[in-house]
């Protein structure tokens, strides 16, 4: 059999034709969930241009455990989610992970460990990392000093550098007024907080912040890179673009990043203490070669053709009906030369088989004809297989012979 070949295979073919995708490898790995689990087979809408997964695919990766931690009160700090990577935990061991940023990180740290908190040493400088992070989901808590002192801008000043270069404001705004985009919560000299949950000073205040750098691609901005932040539980920022990251008194203009760069706390000239310290890297987006959400369409299509591969490896592992069914399932994302030819040869042996049978030897096997039937009508809807395709011409013929469309 030599069936015409869909239209989204010749739009791939045509692609790698034009060498505009990355060279495909069978890396992925596709563990099918049993359907009493993972939802009947050839139902949610087919992978297209821009979605390399079915809706509701069960081939799809499980989500991966992370332990969740704990919420801090004010005498215990919480515990941290399993994949946390610790910054800070009160320890000796954990102020090792950070370092002055002045003379290139070779002069002596002067902040020090106090019961357990990380604490400023006024004009002594900033202090970072010594590990570099790209995008992150970042905890950290902080506390102004009981004993209030200063107004405005000098009140508890301090603040968190994301990379090393943009700021979210740290500062005790409890009852001190100052211009609103130099907040506590602000993405400093950018956008203001949307409130002021701030609690005393002397308490901890909690601050969670999901941040995604710019990415440029060939000098131009594809992303301007985003800052989500909650301050106690309250989201303060909304995914607000980096707008260049900020600064004092100048607005910034777009620029490039660096794909990662250090954590700084700033040394402001107040006492600000710290605990809690942690990231959690995040994946790619889309944008940037990562491979959840809507791609690109070359993304899509390299993509499509690794899971495809993984299913055909896991078709082989498989005999009978089962392999001939999950070689069709293989179709739905990549019409394979090799699995096009298997999948012709089992289709017509199992129509082969059908039609020598007897009506009532038929009815013992409906089930197993109408979920080929079903698979047939799903890869011709989503033009993974043609209208006229031999095996589901046949298929069609024996339900409406038995009457079970009736
Ligand atoms: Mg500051």
């Amino acid at each position: 059999m030599n069936p015409t070949r869909p239209l989204f295979a010749l739009g791939l073919s045509s692609m790698l034709a034009a060498g505009s995708l990355p060279c495909a490898v069978a890396d992925e790995e596709v563990t099918p969930l049993e359907p009493s689990v993972g939802g009947p087979v050839f139902a949610g809408d087919a992978p297209d241009e821009t979605h390399p997964w079915a809706v509701h695919d069960r081939n799809r990766p499980q989500p991966v455990r992370v332990e969740p931690g704990t919420f801090s009160s004010h005498d215990t700090p919480g515990v941290p989610p399993s994949d946390a990577i610790v910054l800070f935990d009160g320890t000796e061991e954990s102020l090792a992970n950070w370092e002055s940023t002045r003379d290139d990180g070779q002069a002596p740290m002067e902040w020090e460990l106090v019961d357990g908190a990380l604490v400023t040493e006024p004009r002594t400088g900033n202090i970072r990392t010594k590990e570099h992070f790209g995008d992150v989901q970042l905890h950290l808590e902080w506390s102004a000093p009981e004993d209030v002192s200063g107004s405005g801008q000098g009140r508890a000043n301090s603040g968190v550098f994301l990379m090393g270069r943009t700021e979210i404001q740290i500062l005790d705004n409890y009852d001190n007024p100052t211009y609103a985009d130099g907040f506590a919560g602000s993405l400093y000299g950018v956008n203001p907080p949307m409130a002021n949950p701030l609690r005393p000073p002397g308490q901890w205040q909690s601050y969670d912040i999901i941040f995604r750098r710019p990415v440029f691609k060939d000098g131009v901005e594809v992303d301007p890179g985003y800052f989500t932040v909650f301050i106690n539980g309250v989201l303060v920022q909304d995914h607000t673009p980096l707008e260049g990251g900020g600064g004092h008194m100048r607005r910034s203009e777009p620029r490039e990043f660096a794909a990662t760069g250090p954590l700084m706390l700033q040394d402001h000239g107040d006492k600000v203490r710290f605990r809690n310290i942690w990231v959690r890297p995040l994946p790619p987006r889309a944008v940037e070669g990562g491979t959840d959400g809507q791609l690109s369409l070359e993304a899509t299509a390299a993509k499509r053709e690794r899971i495809a591969a993984g299913i055909r490896a896991h078709a082989d592992t498989l005999e009978g009906r089962a392999q001939m069914l999950r070689y069709l399932e293989s179709l739905a994302y990549e019409t394979h030369d090799d699995a096009m030819e298997k999948v012709d040869a089992m289709t017509a042996a199992e129509v082969e088989s059908l039609q020598g049978l007897s009506d009532d030897e038929l009815e013992q096997r409906k089930g197993q004809v109408r979920e080929l039937e079903r698979a047939l009508h799903y890869l011709a809807r989503f033009n993974a297989l043609p209208e006229d395709y031999p095996a589901r011409v046949a298929i069609d013929a024996i339900v409406e012979q038995q009457g079970w469309n009736d």
